[in-house]
C-alpha cells in the first residue's frame, strides 16, 4: 500500500494499530483545534502524537498544515488513532488539518492542500466518487454510497469544527470534478428548520443568545439588531453565524438559532458577471497565483466600488475578477451595492 506523494515530511506515530484490518474506503477530516498557521511538522510533532500513550494517545494518517504542507504521521496500511472509533478508522483515511482552536478558521492554502491530497488518496485507493451526507446515520452506516465520516459521529466533539464541517459538501463536489466522477446528487436531509438565509445576507437577529460552535448546548448573552450571515450550517442546533453591522444595535458574534432572525432587511444579491461590489474588511486574495490567501489591503476594502469581470471556481472556492484591481476575491467577502 502507497502513501501520498504529497508529503514533505514524515514522523510515524507509534500510536496506531497494525496492519489495518479494512481496504480504504472512508475519508474522514479532522480539525486540530489549535494553531491554524502551524505546519503540518508541527502537527506531527504534538507529544499526542510522538509519544506512545495506549490509552490517550493519538495519531492521524496526513497532517495538513497552515501553510499548505502535508505530513505522513500513519502509513495509509496502518489504522491511525484519531476519529475515537476503531471500526471507523480501520477503513478511513484520517487527515488533521490545522484550524483555530474552535474550529471556526482554516487558511485558503490548508483547504486547497486538502482538496489535492484527498484527491490523491482516492485516485491511489480506487474511490471513484466522494459522497457526503448531512445525515449521521447516513455517514456512520455507510449508507446510500456515503463515504465520508466526521469524528463528531463517534465522540462528543465539534472535530471538524464549523469550517471545514461546513465545507464537506463542497469538498466532496470538488474531488468528485477532478476524478471525472458524475456528480450524482446526494439526497441531504434538509432541517425543518431550513437554511432561509445565505451567506452575505443582512438580517435582523431578534435573540439574546449567541453560541461559540453551531453545536453548542449554552452560550453567552448578546444584544439583538441588525447583523450579516458569515456562514451557515444546514441540520445544526445553531445554523447561521451572524456578525454584528456596526450602527444596527446589536453585539451577536457567533452562531444562533434559526428562529432568533426574523427576516432579511437586505436580501444579498448574487454576485456575478457585471455585479458592483464591495470587498468586506480582512479579505484574502483568491485565483490561483502566488497571491492567493494574501491580505486584500485595508485601502482596498471597505466603500470602494469594484466590477466583476468573471466568476469562476478556485480550489473549490467561488471567486470574482475585479476589473480594476485584476484580482480574484471570493464571493463571501463581496458583498453586491
Ligand atoms: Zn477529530
Amino acid at each position: 500500500m502507497s502513501n501520498s506523494p504529497l508529503i514533505s515530511y514524515t514522523k510515524l506515530s507509534p500510536n496506531c494499530t497494525k496492519p489495518r484490518n479494512h481496504k480504504i474506503d472512508t475519508i474522514t477530516i479532522h480539525c486540530t483545534a489549535g494553531n491554524k498557521n502551524n505546519t503540518a511538522k508541527q502537527i506531527v510533532g504534538l507529544t499526542r502524537f510522538i509519544e506512545y500513550d495506549a490509552k490517550n494517545g493519538a495519531s492521524c494518517n496526513y497532517a495538513v498544515g497552515g501553510d499548505g504542507s502535508v505530513a505522513l504521521c500513519v502509513d495509509e496500511g496502518n489504522r491511525s488513532w484519531c476519529s475515537s472509533s476503531g471500526t471507523n478508522d480501520h477503513r478511513a483515511v484520517t487527515i488533521e488539518v490545522a484550524s483555530n482552536i474552535a474550529g471556526t478558521e482554516v487558511n485558503e492554502a490548508a483547504y486547497a492542500a486538502l482538496l489535492n491530497l484527498v484527491t490523491d488518496i482516492c485516485k491511489r485507493n480506487g474511490i471513484k466518487k466522494l459522497v457526503w451526507s448531512t445525515s449521521k446515520n447516513d455517514r456512520v452506516n455507510h449508507l446510500n454510497g456515503c463515504n465520508m465520516t466526521v469524528h463528531r459521529d463517534y465522540a462528543n466533539k465539534s472535530c471538524p469544527g464549523e469550517w471545514l464541517y461546513s465545507r464537506h459538501a463542497a469538498i466532496a463536489a470538488e474531488v468528485n470534478k477532478r476524478l471525472g466522477a458524475t456528480a450524482t446528487p446526494t439526497t441531504p436531509s434538509v432541517p425543518s428548520s431550513g437554511t432561509t438565509f445565505k451567506v452575505g445576507d443582512e438580517v435582523t437577529f431578534t435573540g439574546t443568545t449567541h453560541y461559540t460552535s453551531a453545536a453548542a448546548t449554552s452560550g453567552p448573552a448578546c444584544k439583538p439588531g441588525k447583523a450579516k450571515v458569515t456562514a451557515v450550517s444546514a441540520g445544526a442546533a445553531h445554523p447561521y453565524h451572524l456578525i454584528a453591522v456596526s450602527g444596527g444595535g446589536s453585539t451577536v458574534y457567533g452562531w444562533v438559532n434559526a428562529k432568533d432572525i426574523s427576516g432579511a432587511t437586505t436580501a444579498a444579491k448574487a454576485v456575478a458577471a457585471g455585479s458592483t461590489v464591495t470587498i468586506t474588511a480582512g479579505a484574502v486574495y483568491g485565483g490561483l497565483s502566488s497571491a492567493r490567501g494574501a491580505k486584500v489591503p485595508s485601502y482596498v476594502t471597505g466603500s470602494r466600488r469594484y466590477t466583476v469581470k468573471q466568476v469562476a471556481a478556485h480550489n473549490g472556492v467561488q471567486e470574482a475578477l475585479l476589473s480594476e484591481l485584476n484580482s480574484w476575491v471570493a464571493l463571501s467577502y463581496l458583498t453586491v451595492v
